[in-house]
């Protein structure tokens, strides 16, 4: 009831990802080199579903690796499922098709670090990737929203005020959402939480900001 605000959704976490960002708390989905279960189990388990789920979200993981997706997300349409879709938009072309074909409702995408950054959080050097997907997204009429998680030791306020002012640049109208990090027995890199707790009043923008948590 969480993940699409308004739906209720089923949530398919895709095994595998580019990235290897520091305070990821899925490794053993990012790392899997299998997934449980196969394209044809999900789809005979939501088609005895249609009634009771409005959505479908796909995360992970990076859900726009996996090789069929277009495909994938044109059956769940076909059911009549919105779709929904969380990326770290790594995949700028396989974005702009998902959008083209009109094969998804909603995207959040991550702001996982300004550009100076984005290696060191990252370990990818995928930023230029990313910004494709955010043009592509601007220039789509597609509804979306921005995300950045927060509270650990590899970014601070300068950082997500870099974010911030990127976003406004482009033109982001929407609210631009701040998850806190959380500290879970496994995660991906060496992310602590932060010394310093972080304070959005020393943020100077005028986009529209929430906390989640
Ligand atoms: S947090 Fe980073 S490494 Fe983990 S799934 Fe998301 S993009 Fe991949």
């Amino acid at each position: 009831m969480l993940d699409y605000p308004g739906y209720l959704s089923s949530i398919l976490w895709f095994c595998g990802c580019k990235l290897s960002c520091s305070y990821c708390y899925n490794p053993n989905i990012v790392l899997a080199q299998e997934g449980q279960k196969t394209e044809e189990d999900i789809l005979v388990f939501l088609s005895q579903r249609t009634k009771f789920i409005d959505a479908i979200v796909l995360s992970g993981g990076e859900c726009t690796d996996y090789h069929n997706i277009l495909d994938f997300c044109r059956e769940l349409k076909q059911m009549g499922f919105k779709v929904k879709i969380d990326t770290n938009g790594t995949n700028p072309n396989t974005l702009q098709s998902l959008i083209q074909n009109d094969l998804v409702d909603y995207i959040a995408i991550d702001y996982k670090a300004p550009v100076n950054k984005y290696f060191q959080i990252c370990k990818r050097d995928m930023f230029d990737a990313f910004s494709d997907s955010l043009d592509i997204l601007f220039d789509s009429n597609m509804d979306f929203e921005v995300r950045s998680t927060i509270g650990y030791n590899g970014i601070d306020v300068h950082d997500i005020q870099l974010i911030a002012d990127d976003l406004f640049k482009r033109g982001y109208k929407k609210t631009y959402f701040l998850q806190k990090f959380i500290k879970s027995e496994q995660i991906l890199g060496c992310a602590e939480y932060s010394s310093k707790p972080f304070d959005c009043s020393l943020l100077n923008t005028s986009l529209d900001i929430e906390m989640r948590s």
